[in-house]
């Protein structure tokens, strides 16, 4: 009898479970942290295997080059699980993702803090920014300025909108408002304010 040579020989060879839909999680602290593979891994050719790693809604990536997402295994998302160390953030003690151990722009900070900081920093820039303008506005109406006209331009080329300031000592008539716009290459003609100084 030869049954037993072929036996197992018509069934598919197993599969290893795609890495792409794995979601490893742990917990250091009371902070959950997920593991996922980068769809760079697998969308370009030699990239090797990264893994994103999130926690508290931030996130953090750790790159091996030398295991190509072909080859690799759970194991090696373990392994570079392992990598992710955190350490306590520098305001307030939570785990932060140690940037020493893994790509990450947090400074060392958890991500409420990051971003308490974050929203800080665009405030002052944004008060700063406030306050030169009303500066510019208090020269300008002492050298004889009487209005201003802040106009938007939508740059006919494409690109990023950006403002230009004119300055008028008269009310400000629309064609020469229109024709300034023109000037700075802009195709929208009346995305401007008057402001009276
Ligand atoms: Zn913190």
């Amino acid at each position: 009898m030869t049954t037993s040579e072929t036996e197992g020989a018509a069934s598919p060879p197993r599969r290893r479970p795609s890495l792409r839909f794995v979601k490893l999680e742990r917990e250091i602290e009371g902070v959950k942290l997920t593991l996922q593979v980068s769809p760079c891994s697998w969308m370009y050719r030699g990239y090797g295997l990264q893994v994103a790693i999130t926690m508290d809604g931030g996130g953090a990536y750790i790159l091996d080059k030398s295991t190509p997402f072909e080859s690799a295994t759970s194991a090696d998302l373990e392994r570079l699980f392992d990598k992710a160390k955190t350490v306590s953030c520098s305001c307030c003690g939570k785990p932060a993702f140690d940037p020493e151990a893994c790509d990450t722009n947090r400074e060392g900070k958890c991500e409420a803090c990051f971003m308490k900081k974050l929203n800080a920093e665009f405030a002052r820039g944004r008060q700063k920014a406030l306050a030169a303008a009303l500066q510019l506005r208090a020269r300008k109406k002492k050298a004889g300025f009487t209005y201003l006209v802040s106009a938007w331009i939508h740059p006919e080329e494409g690109g990023d909108d950006f403002e230009i300031h004119l300055w008028y000592r008269q009310p400000p008539d629309a064609q020469s408002v229109e024709t300034a716009i023109r000037k700075a290459g802009s195709e929208v003609f009346d995305d401007f304010l008057v402001v009276q100084l």
